[in-house]
């Protein structure tokens, strides 16, 4: 059977050399037991993957010719937060993994993939990357190391482990995880450690989009409707890097094929902002304010939706609380908005905060006003994470689609709880009932969540130690503000007794570990996500795909090790080993949970869990799944070692409209408080002591609803929480703008002074686990600075010469790209590139660091005291290596690493890491050379005080450390009697409760306040 369409003539020349198979005469579709009118289609179309029906025998054609056989077998990709689906064709000749494309069977991502998915296969065949534990042979950050095996590393770890347990000191043992992959998976574990120790790296990333969107329903993230919105706005840059990028992208693009129109905020000419019908190139800092412009020009021309407004919105409470001597109507409501609160935002205000056209603000406002309940909206990181005040840029946004009622609509953005699963777990424990102050200290009781961008200065200043600190995926030697804190940090065994780094590959953070213990990669090991990519719902299995190989040749494989390149482990099963040597004899109460849920033990020893049994036990829980599996034949198990994924819901909407069975109110400790929310028992004095527990619904127009998780059961115009801990000044209670720390009024122009923003994505990165990719590195090696035409006249620069860019604690020196992308006075920078390995022609060990070749460049590190400077000694250069393509390396350039120069900038309500920086831009020095770094570690500890002054601590209302309702990661237990943690002077499990007048007094120089001010 031929094609019914006609050969290119490139291809029929190919064709008679027999470059390529005969297409022709190709019977290759026959071969795959596919019929005729499927592959290839009668209107001419090729299938773009193999049918899942084949998946086990595949063959496909070599561009020769010549047939290959495949097993294809499904995993997930690992190389951002979207979770989409992977195919790995499995070579049956040679056992190896020959190529990696996307599952179609994944209802996110729908077989498609960005450049990062495909580029999995290079970080399996990375040369350099780790196969075998390795233990420190000399001073931690030496570069000394020597093999040993996993026993002798487990046996270890899990002593110092027991023995903190025993000493009641459980939350010296930290899990700081940067890019998480498992859906409630550690949670358990810890859980199951009964301690607080978990660590995110969410306050550089999402702190106060978190915040912002928190306040409004505790759900603090946006799950947007896309590909069925008429109007779409950005503030980040979804269609070629933001959050959920592929998955959302090819969502976008089918809404806009539809008619849909797209509107992006950015002050930077984004591939997202190049594709967008309106480009809003906003200050930094200024998003708010236009935001609020748009609500005002909503309000003033009447294009709210009256219904969702007066049904869902808390305005009678905030009438209550603001306004008690208003009428208590709902047009008093929307006359206050108008007159009293957002009349101030003028399109004029707006203007000359953004810079942005005001015609341009009004128009869009009125678009997303007449798009109703079909306005979808995004942010993640960029303005809510680089500017103070940032969580009132995501609380704006969301205010806009209260506004428009297009929360939870089809077209509309939903809560993201909506639309992501949650699993039911084997032996589960209880809650742990901790607070460890060096994750959730009292000085931010709103963090979103864990403050970990400033846990180098807790442990400098003696707040507490870490006994046994495990990093995984998690490099903050070269993603956080100010890395050499860090260094100094991690390289003090007093402060981290001991550093075990979970890694696939070298990182600057790994350096300075005493285990560097090697997982496997996303084809490697086991996990599920799933994640809100559009109105519904879907799991994927991220399965070690030689291991399930071997299954299907038959052979049996016990421990994912065993089908893996050298000794590389997968977490899974580390946690439990780990887990059951540090309980070995089951006294402590943690080895009973990872026991088998389905196997007796042998006599007086239990059954350990396997892998399988574990994931067997979520998926049988599943309704869907199990329905699914069964017309397929198959255990759910099978269904998802074969297809990878699985749609547990779609299109769910307004479910905050689902009735409640009315014979909830006829309960005895059931009442409907002033605001109809239907709570059990009595309420807690303060709105912080809910936990939402206790509200059961809410009652609109009369009928019981199920509402939002907040105290209200409706949208939170209006914060009580926030007032009742000293924030009462509606510039926090309710949506607002704060001005910025890189506000105009704290930049000085005149003496040079410019914005850096500092975070935007390359699409081709994957943040600092991309430098062994060859396919990655080639696409990109560079990050320079990006400054607009005038900026460059004024400094004598052209593109290609070095700069300084000089920031409150250092300097850098990088190459300036001129372009008319930015906007003048401010220069931008990816937030990738510049990994970096140290020098170690000195060091005297048998095993080397591995460093990327690909994508490290090599550096000469020193250090004097709290100086730090650091220059780069060998760009990136061709290498030996088993694969030939590694001598092939023709770039040099690899980037330099601009957060090194960052000091900490934590928001004093959101927690979030500030990221943008106040700047200073001038021509290169001669004696600077590209890559240069200069840093004070004490200038960085200064400025932390100082932005830590700014924080209002805890204790809030009756002692509590954080309001109950809102999110916190593996939180104690809120019931009361069970929820001492959260209250100041409950357990902390760890040392001394650190008081806040312990720190030292700031010296008072003259330099930076947090404002910018110089004084
Ligand atoms: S968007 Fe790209 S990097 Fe992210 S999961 Fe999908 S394929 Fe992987």
């Amino acid at each position: 059977m031929g094609h019914e369409y006609d050969l290119s003539r490139i291809e029929k020349v190919a064709e008679r050399l027999g470059l390529i198979s005969n297409r022709s005469t190709d019977t290759t579709k026959q071969r795959q037991g596919r019929s005729d009118e499927v592959t290839p289609t009668g209107d001419g179309r090729l299938d773009s993957y193999p049918d899942p029906a084949t998946w086990d025998d595949w063959t496909e054609y070599e561009s020769s010719g010549e047939p290959r056989e495949y097993s294809v077998v499904p995993t997930a990709c690992f190389n951002c937060e979207a979770g989409c689906g992977l195919l790995t064709y499995i070579d049956t000749e040679t056992g190896e993994i020959r190529k990696i494309e996307g599952n179609p069977e994944h209802p996110g991502s729908r077989g498609r993939n960005c450049a990062k998915g495909p580029a999995t296969i290079n970080q399996l065949n990375d040369p350099q990357r780790i196969e075998y534990p390795l233990e420190r042979d000399g001073p931690r950050g030496s570069g000394q190391w020597r093999r040993v095996s996993w026993d002798e590393a487990l046996d270890d770890i899990a002593s110092e482990m027991r023995e903190a347990l025993e000493d009641d000191r459980g939350n010296e043992i930290t899990y700081h995880v940067g890019r998480p992959g498992h859906e409630d998976y550690m949670d358990r574990v810890i859980d199951a450690w009964g301690v607080d120790g978990h660590n995110s790296h969410t306050n550089i990333c999402s702190s106060g989009a978190r915040c912002g969107y928190g306040l409004w329903h505790k759900y603090d993230r946006p799950s947007a409707d896309f590909a069925n919105a008429e109007f779409v706005l950005l503030l980040s840059a979804q269609l070629e890097s933001g959050h959920y990028f592929n998955p959302h992208a090819q969502r976008i693009m089918e809404g806009m094929q539809e008619g849909g129109e797209l509107a992006v905020m950015d002050p930077r000419l984004s591939n997202t902002a190049a594709m967008s019908d309106y480009w809003l190139p906003t200050q930094p800092g200024s998003e708010a304010a236009v935001l609020l412009a748009m609500a005002n020009v909503i309000l003033e021309e009447e294009l709210y939706d009256r219904e969702f407004v007066e049904r869902w919105v808390n305005w009678r409470q905030f009438l209550d609380e603001e306004y008690p001597g208003r009428e208590r109507t709902f047009e008093s409501y929307i006359d206050i908005l108008r007159n009293d609160l957002y009349g101030r935002y003028t399109l004029e205000y707006a203007e000359s905060e953004s810079g942005v056209d005001a015609a341009k603000i009004e128009k869009v406002g009125r678009k997303i006003g007449n798009a109703g309940s079909r306005y979808a909206s995004h942010i993640w990181r960029s303005a809510a994470s680089g500017n103070k005040g940032g969580w009132q840029v995501s609380r704006t946004l969301h205010f806009l689609s209260v506004l428009t009622g297009s929360v939870g609509t089809e077209g509309g953005t939903s809560p993201n709880a909506w639309h992501k699963f949650d699993p039911d777990l084997p032996n589960e424990p209880p809650r742990q009932k901790l607070w460890d102050e060096l994750q959730l200290p009292t000085e931010y009781p709103f963090a979103h969540y864990e403050m970990s961008e400033l846990l180098p200065y807790f442990l400098k200043e003696g707040r507490g130690k870490i006994s046994v600190y495990f990093t995984r995926v998690f490099n903050p030697v070269y993603t956080y503000p100010d890395g050499f804190s860090w260094i100094e940090a991690l390289t003090d065994e007093d402060k981290i007794g001991m550093h075990v780094a979970l890694t696939p590959t070298w990182n600057e953070t790994a350096y300075f570990a005493d285990y560097v213990l090697p997982m496997g990669h996303s084809p490697e090991r086991h996990d599920i996500q799933s994640q809100e990519t559009h109105a519904g719902t879907w799991v994927t299995y991220r399965q070690p795909v030689l291991r399930e190989y071997a299954e299907r040749e038959g052979d049996d494989v016990d421990r994912t090790y065993e089908a893996n390149p050298g000794e590389v482990w997968e977490e899974d099963e580390f946690w439990i080993d780990l887990s059951w040597r540090v309980d070995d004899d089951g006294d402590l109460g943690i080895r009973e949970h990872f026991e088998s849920p389905y196997r007796d033990g042998d006599g007086d020893e239990p059954a350990k869990m396997t892998i399988d049994e574990y994931y067997r036990y979520v998926f049988e829980q599943e309704e869907k799944l199990v329905e699914l599996a069964e017309e397929a034949d198959m255990t759910p198990l099978e269904y998802m070692k074969h297809y990878g994924a699985f749609e547990a819901s779609e299109n769910d909407y307004e479910r905050h409209e689902e009735p409640l069975d009315e014979s909830i109110l006829e309960e005895d400790d059931v009442r409907v408080d002033e605001y109809g929310t239907i709570r059990r028992g009595e309420a807690p004095e303060y709105y912080s002591e809910m936990d939402g527990s206790d509200v059961l619904g809410v009652m609109v127009d009369g009928e019981p609803r199920r509402g939002f998780p907040t105290p209200t059961g409706k949208q939170q115009f209006y914060s009580k929480t926030i007032a009742e801990w000293g924030w009462d000044d509606q510039q926090y209670t309710l949506p607002n703008y704060i001005k910025s720390h890189v506000h105009p009024e704290n930049i000085d122009y005149g003496d040079g002074e410019m914005v850096l923003v500092p975070t935007f994505r390359l699409p081709t990165q994957i943040h600092s686990r991309s430098s062994n990719s060859k396919y990655l590195e080639e696409i990109s090696h560079n990050n320079p600075v990006w400054m607009h035409t005038q900026d460059a006249d004024r400094l004598g620069v052209e593109t290609g010469d070095l700069v300084r860019v000089e920031t409150d604690i250092g300097y850098y020196v990088n190459e300036v790209w001129v372009t008319e992308s930015i906007k003048p006075g401010i220069v931008a920078m990816s937030h990738h590139m510049g990994q970096w390995k140290v020098n170690r022609e000195e060091a005297d060990t048998d095993i080397e660091e591995g460093g990327d070749p690909y994508g490290k460049v090599t550096v000469d590190l020193n250090n004097e005291a709290s100086q730090w400077g650091m220059r780069q000694t060998e760009g990136i250069q061709p290498f030996e290596s088993s694969d030939s393509d590694s001598e092939r390396v023709w770039w040099t350039d690899g980037g330099v690493a601009q957060n090194l120069t960052f000091p900490p900038h934590p928001d004093p309500v959101s927690g979030m890491h500030c990221w943008h920086q106040r700047v200073t831009v001038r021509p290169a020095e001669d004696d600077d050379y590209y890559g240069d770094i200069y840093v004070d570690t004490e200038r960085s500890m200064e400025i932390y005080r100082k932005w830590l002054d700014e924080a209002n601590p805890a204790p809030g209302p009756n002692g509590l450390r954080r309001p109950k309702w809102l999110k916190r990661p593996i939180s104690p237990p809120t019931d009361p009697g069970e929820d001492d943690a959260w209250y100041v002077g409950g357990p902390v499990g760890r040392h001394e409760r650190w008081e806040p007048d312990e720190r030292t007094t700031v010296p008072d120089d003259g330099d930076a306040g947090t404002d910018g001010s110089r004084e």
